[in-house]
């Protein structure tokens, strides 16, 4: 684990981290820890995010960004902020977050009573995994030109169509979709938003690989899909709105910054490694310096916006579109904190892909052999950071029309 970079806090929130600290201490093993480091993708895969899913429901902190009424731990702003520092700094997975924290605000939202009685517990057991459905061909950016259908007939929905770059669909056994339900419409009125069942005839999933050669995507073709009226979440046309809302939770309501500086805390670690035992290591290259430094110091000033947020959301408002500011600094900062990776272990990752021997019998240190391994993966799947969730040019439009209100 590495050492945590001090964070200005006292008095109760001290006590509660030291109790983070404490329980991380005890549950995250280490077999957690070594796949979290070794996750090329954007997403952890269940295999590692599940177990910690589950180690955090017994603990009663899953939901820590639901609201208490629904099992929320009732954490204030910043003891949300402390807990994902610290698991960040402790190479915790990153958890299962299609349901976690792109569904569960919107049943919460707009789902009926019967909806949050059924899918909110099965979303904190993990006995549902989601996907996400919006994407399709010719719709990514303009989900208004999305062609799902939804049709209504006596017993609920049947849809059809087919949706793009659904991550994780290979493993998720429900998908929250959107499906145009009425074509007479502005295109945005005529979309709803539906709770879909994937373990039914009908629903084919194809996968896509990504540029590092990862399964993480995938397309998912619906044909004569069921889904019964009450998995219609809001009203019908209601989807645009309800989309809207989850797209802020998705591009705002995480924070990016505790991972973000830790990974920083880990290269800065790393690069002062001696590869060669010649007394020489990449820390000693100003320039590598420098740029590091100036990371972490935009790391720093997001994680100041975060909290900002945080603390909005704490007064019961909506991440708002300013969530699209924090959206396109983290991916920027993802892909440069990538990129200096490269720049330290790219030659390493390389040499062990084609399993050649590593700088004389010993090879270099364990901790450096699965950094290098992960570093060019890690790399190229993290420039998918400027498309999901809505491109660079779509953040950059949101805030010139809703922030600056140019
Ligand atoms: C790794 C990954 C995972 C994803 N996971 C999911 C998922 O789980 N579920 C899901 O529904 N979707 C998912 N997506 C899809 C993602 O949301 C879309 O790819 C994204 O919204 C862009 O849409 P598009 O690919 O259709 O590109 P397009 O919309 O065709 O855009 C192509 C280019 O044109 C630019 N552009 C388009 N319109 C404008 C405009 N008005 N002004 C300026 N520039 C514009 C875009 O910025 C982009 O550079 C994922 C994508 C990736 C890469």
């Amino acid at each position: 684990m590495l050492a945590s970079v001090e964070f200005d806090v006292s008095g109760e929130d001290r006590v509660f981290r030291d109790a983070v600290r404490e329980f991380l201490a005890t549950h995250l093993r280490e077999e957690l820890r070594a796949g979290s480091r070794a996750t090329p993708t954007v997403f952890a895969e269940p295999e590692i995010s599940r177990v910690w899913q589950t180690i955090l429901h017994e603990k009663g902190w899953l939901a820590y960004n639901w609201p208490k009424e629904f099992g929320g731990t009732g954490w204030s702003p910043m003891q949300r902020y402390i807990f994902e520092k610290e698991c960040a700094l402790a190479d915790a997975p990153g958890l299962p977050v299609l349901g976690l924290k792109l569904l569960a605000p919107v049943l919460c939202e707009y789902g009926t009573a019967e909806q949050q009685q059924y899918y909110l517990p099965k979303i904190l057991s993990g006995e549902h995994y989601w996907c996400q459905g919006f994407s399709e061909s010719g719709a990514g950016s303009d989900l208004a030109n999305l062609r799902t259908s939804a049709v209504k007939d006596s017993a609920g929905y049947v849809l059809n169509g087919a949706k793009l770059w659904t991550t994780h669909a290979h493993f998720a056994d429900h998908i929250f979709c959107l499906a145009r339900t009425d074509g007479a419409v502005k295109p945005q009125r005529g979309i709803s938003f539906f709770l879909v069942d994937m373990r039914q005839p009908g629903v084919r999933v194809r996968p896509i690989r990504t540029l590092a050669g990862d399964h993480e995507v995938n397309e998912v073709f619906l044909e004569n899909v069921r889904v019964p009226a009450g998995d219609l979440v809001g009203e019908e046309g209601e989807g645009w709105s309800i989309a809207k809302f989850l797209l802020e939770n998705e591009r705002g309501g995480s924070c990016h910054a505790p991972r973000l500086l830790a990974d920083i805390a880990r290269l800065r670690a790393e690069a002062a490694l001696e590869p060669a035992g010649d007394g020489t290591s990449v820390i000693d290259d100003p320039l590598f310096a420098a740029r590091l430094s100036r990371l972490e110091l935009e790391a720093q000033a997001l994680e100041i916006t975060e909290l900002r947020n945080l603390e909005q959301m704490g007064l019961g408002q909506r991440p708002g579109p300013q969530s699209s500011i924090v959206k396109l600094v983290a991916s920027d900062l993802r892909r440069q904190v990538d990129a200096l990776a490269v720049n330290v272990f790219g030659y390493v990752g390389m040499q062990l892909e084609l399993q050649r021997p590593l700088y004389g019998a010993d090879g270099p240190a364990p901790l450096h052999t699965k950094s290098a391994q992960v570093a060019t993966p890690r790399y190229l799947n993290s420039q998918a950071w400027a498309i999901f969730g809505g491109s660079d040019e779509i953040q950059r439009t949101i805030i010139a029309k809703t922030v600056l209100l140019i």
